[in-house]
């Protein structure tokens, strides 16, 4: 049995947009056709569901940390991301059956806000249950963190192992960040990993991140001092983490860069000539949560490179929803053109988790899930729009 679909629009997101489209769906999920309504005959009696919106594919969260869920409200905002790291780091502890309830409360969440596979950052197997049970497509980043070049072996060891606590073949080694691993770590992941490995690395969130590479000073030194790491092994760069740090990563894996609110033209000139698989993550409303700020978006936009949306965890969100992320977006930028925007948010973050083939778009034979956006005006995202998950 399929089921027809049908609303105002329907956004294909590889194709044109169809007025007044129908889409037949299989019991599966699977996509089974799309269709004009002047093209449309069908042959037998068919019953079409009708909505009033825009009918789009799922979402794709390109950066969650879904073990940090229950962390909601626990981290004051504004207060600059050395401060939060100290009080994630302090404050993160909690009993087995907190954690539990929290994360399946922001997988029902992100399912109902219709999303449908996620790029999930993890430190512990604390997800681990949840996503082999969930609707929803995880995608695992275990992080590496190893400041002191001593520790770069022991680090890359633990997280190899914690690799194969995430069973669905969707799991990949990453370095945290910048400021959280040591160059010597850098190189041993780089000799480590093999190139299907995807790397999905917090970049330039802060600029304190930027003073530390240039000058070796800044916020991070105090921060590493009160966790009790040393210093000693970084040294200035006269230029910005990214520029510092972008060579050591191993070639030609893709890399997903998260955060960018202080990467400069400079660098994204850098990057540019450094001709890498680099997508650029954007979570604005963490940005706003934890730093007040938001990146350059037209930078990245007039430079023609991709973007993809996340939302980060809810230690510094109070959703877990891209189509808010996108609101925030809209609101600040007023020339963004929701058609490319509604790209960032499906097909380019289906292409950075390498899962294009099952989702970010309605094309026949994926099964991307089905997502309506009510209260569009026109192809304009304002704040009234809601979503309802259709598939
Ligand atoms: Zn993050």
């Amino acid at each position: 049995m399929l089921k027809y679909l049908s609303a105002n629009y329907i956004l294909p997101i590889t194709s044109m947009p169809i007025k007044d489209g129908i889409i037949a769906v299989d019991e599966e999920g699977v996509i089974q056709g799309i269709y004009d309504p002047t093209s449309f005959t069908p042959t037998d009696k068919i019953n079409i569901e009708k909505y009033e919106g825009v009918i789009i594919p799922g979402f794709i969260n390109a950066h969650c940390h879904i073990e940090l869920s229950h962390m909601k409200g626990a981290v004051p905002t504004g207060t600059g991301l050395p401060s939060f790291l100290s009080k994630v780091m302090t404050s993160r502890a909690a009993s087995m059956k907190k954690m539990d309830d929290a994360m399946a409360r922001a997988d029902k969440e992100m399912y109902e806000n219709g999303i449908v596979a996620v790029g999930d950052h993890a430190n512990t197997d604390n997800s681990s249950k949840l996503k082999e049970d969930s609707k929803i497509l995880y995608h695992t980043f275990v992080e590496v963190i190893g400041i002191e070049p001593d520790e770069a072996d022991f680090k890359l060891k633990e997280a190899k192992l914690l690799t194969q606590e995430f069973r669905n073949g969707h799991v990949s080694m990453t370095p945290h960040a910048p400021y959280s691993c040591s160059k010597v770590l850098f190189k041993k992941f780089k000799k480590l990993v093999s190139d299907t490995n995807i790397i999905s690395i917090h970049n330039q969130e802060s600029e304190e991140e930027n003073k530390l590479f240039r000058y070796k000073m800044g916020a991070f030194l105090n921060f590493y001092e009160s966790i009790g790491k040393s210093a000693d092994s970084i040294k200035a760069q006269a230029r910005n983490s990214i520029q510092s740090y972008l060579p050591y990563l191993p070639y030609p894996n893709k890399l997903i860069l998260v955060h960018n609110t202080y990467t400069s033209l400079k660098d994204l000139d850098f990057v540019e000539r450094m001709d890498r698989d680099v997508v650029w993550c954007l979570c604005p409303k963490a940005n706003l949560y934890i730093e007040g700020t938001l990146p350059k978006i037209q930078n990245f936009v007039n430079a023609g490179q991709p973007l993809v949306i996340g939302t980060d965890s809810l230690a510094s969100n109070d959703t877990l929803s891209i189509l808010e992320e996108l609101k925030v977006l809209h609101k600040h930028f007023e020339d963004l053109d929701f058609l490319q925007t509604i790209q960032w948010a499906t097909i380019n973050g289906a292409v950075a988790l390498n899962i294009q083939d099952e989702f970010g778009s309605l094309e026949i034979g994926k099964k991307p899930g089905v997502v309506l956006l009510q209260g569009m005006e026109h192809m304009r995202l304002t704040d009234h729009v809601k979503v309802k998950r259709l598939i």
